[in-house]
């Protein structure tokens, strides 16, 4: 996959495969330009069938899966799904989903409501603190989220 990445990165251009009605896009203009890191890339995968109705989007390393095209110019959307991978890649993908489901339910204890605590997880918090900044990811350190855990 990595290699895969640097390949098209590399070529600067867009990728449309169209495999049933499955859209993988790579565009240059969404790659946060980070030189030589892994960290930096990702694939918008435009998919509303891998999504259930209410999500209009996700975070799964290295890509952000969208229930359609046009979330592709809400910046501050796309941006808020960018600090999510940054937040995947560091912590080794599976280690950001046990911790993510964690606090989850310490924060349903917390806030005895699902969306409080969803709103609460120190990654989300990060990430709607940050999602209007598009040069974040350019400033943030090593397990930003922390900050945001109390
Ligand atoms: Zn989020």
């Amino acid at each position: 996959m990595i290699l895969f990445c640097k390949a098209f990165i590399a070529f600067g251009c867009e990728i449309k495969i169209s495999v049933f009605q499955f859209y993988f896009f790579l565009w240059e203009k969404h790659v946060t330009k980070i030189p030589n890191s892994y960290l930096a890339w990702m694939i918008v995968w435009v998919n509303r069938f891998l999504l259930r109705k209410k999500f209009l989007g996700m975070a799964l390393w290295p890509f952000i899966i969208l229930q359609n095209k046009s979330l592709l110019s809400d910046t501050v959307f796309i941006n808020h799904e960018k600090i999510h991978l940054r937040q995947q890649a560091e912590m080794l993908i599976v280690f950001f989903y046990v911790w993510y489901v964690f606090e989850f339910l310490l924060r349903w204890i917390q806030f005895k409501n699902r969306y409080q605590a969803y709103k609460n997880i120190s990654f989300e918090r990060e990430a709607y603190t940050n999602e209007k900044d598009l040069d974040y990811l350019k400033k943030r350190s090593f397990w930003g989220f922390t900050k945001y855990l109390f």
